[in-house]
């Protein structure tokens, strides 16, 4: 059986690796030439919309899937012709625009951030008091790692946010000032089987994901999480690993976004669960019994972004895993990560430490 996945990133690359023990091999499409995926898997180098290269593309797999969400709604609408795509249209549709993934909470009665959609600086002017202030203003579209955003404090800020951002389709979010991040990771068959890792909570740093921790043991929360998660797998007919992002305030999940994918959050599954979440995505599209999403022991897991950490730095604390992504070291850009998993606490509290005092995260900026 193959694959075929719309994006050749590190998702696609720890799907690829995943893949490979269950007999099903991959086959990439991306715009950007030889993407770290390439080195595991065949990558055809096109555009989302290059009708030829999706020909080709599509001759080689069962199924399809992707890693991004930055595809073309008709991409898609031109593979369904005669491929099945996971997870599912209206998800990628929904995760693209932040007001309607929004608007979605809202309709299933999911907690989220008081929003207003923005097309003009009149517009802005008249939502800022119905939102109040802080406030975020952001892109809908093709936002991600907090680019494309502005944090109003005062009305002066409003002409500096447009300007910043000169974009006419906006959403303007009230701000939450959230005691901590968190996410829940889950997956759901084709008969409509769900399960959920232990939700992870994430920290993260100039709007990028830094690091993250699992499980956060809160049986109300999780309790929480999932029911909110079965909600919006349901409705949208979900096959596949979706991610929902939350900020946790005043006693409250409020959820900010979903993943149509797994999501970097999710990473410490590789080697901190009984199944991962990249497995248990390929499990979900061939129709394979999903496996057991329990976690093993306690997982930190430490995105690298800009460079790479020393190897046998990391390798010498007991419980690290180590991974490589292959791409040129660049400000901002992930190019791997590392997990800690151990299930004995004392042990694991100590290899942490190091591992923080190695990563100099102590000194991370906010
Ligand atoms: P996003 O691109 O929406 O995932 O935002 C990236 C990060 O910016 C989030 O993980 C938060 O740390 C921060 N952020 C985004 N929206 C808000 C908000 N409405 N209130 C507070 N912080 C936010």
């Amino acid at each position: 059986m193959k694959l075929g996945i719309l994006g050749g990133g590190q998702l696609a690359r720890m799907l690829t690796l995943a893949a490979y023990p269950l007999g099903i091999r991959t086959v990439c499409l991306d715009p950007v030439k030889n993407p770290c995926a390439s080195e595991v898997t065949k990558v055809i180098h096109a555009e989302f919309t290059d009708e030829a290269a999706i020909q080709s593309f599509l001759s080689d797999v069962d199924a399809v899937t992707l890693e991004t969400e930055n595809i073309p709604l008709s991409t898609v609408a031109r593979l369904l012709k005669t491929h099945d795509f996971f997870p599912s249209e209206k998800a990628l549709q929904i995760s693209q625009d932040r007001f309607l993934e929004k608007s979605f909470f809202t309709s299933l009665a999911i907690p989220t951030a008081t929003f207003r959609s923005v097309n003009s600086l009149d517009e802005l002017h008249q939502v800022v008091p119905e939102v109040g202030y802080p406030c975020v203003l952001k892109t809908r579209r093709l936002g991600y790692d907090g680019k494309g955003q502005y944090v109003l404090k005062t009305p002066a800020d409003i002409i500096k946010s447009w300007d910043f951002i000169q974009n006419q389709s906006l959403i303007l979010e009230s701000f939450v000032p959230f005691e901590y991040e968190c996410s829940l990771i889950a997956v759901r068959d084709k008969q409509g089987h769900t399960l959920f890792y232990p939700l992870t909570l994430n920290h993260h740093t100039n709007g990028i994901l830094r690091s993250s921790e699992a499980p956060f043991n809160n049986l109300a929360l999780q309790k929480t999480a999932e029911q909110q998660a079965r909600l919006l797998l349901n409705e949208l007919h979900y096959v596949g690993v979706l991610a929902i992002e939350f900020f946790y305030d005043n006693h409250q999940l409020i959820a900010n976004e979903i993943a149509p994918r797994v999501h970097n959050s999710g990473h410490w599954t590789i080697e901190g669960a009984q199944v991962s979440q990249f497995e248990n995505q390929i499990r979900a599209i061939f129709g394979l019994p999903l496996g057991s999403t329990d976690a093993i022991g306690q997982s930190f897991l430490v995105n690298c972004i800009g460079n790479r950490l020393p190897i046998e730095d990391c390798l010498a604390i007991p419980g690290v895993h180590y991974h490589d992504y292959a791409k040129t070291p660049r400000a901002g850009r992930k190019v791997g990560h590392v997990t800690l998993v151990d299930s004995d606490n004392a042990r694991y509290l100590k290899s942490k430490e190091t591992l923080s005092r190695l990563l100099n995260l102590e000194n991370d900026v906010e």
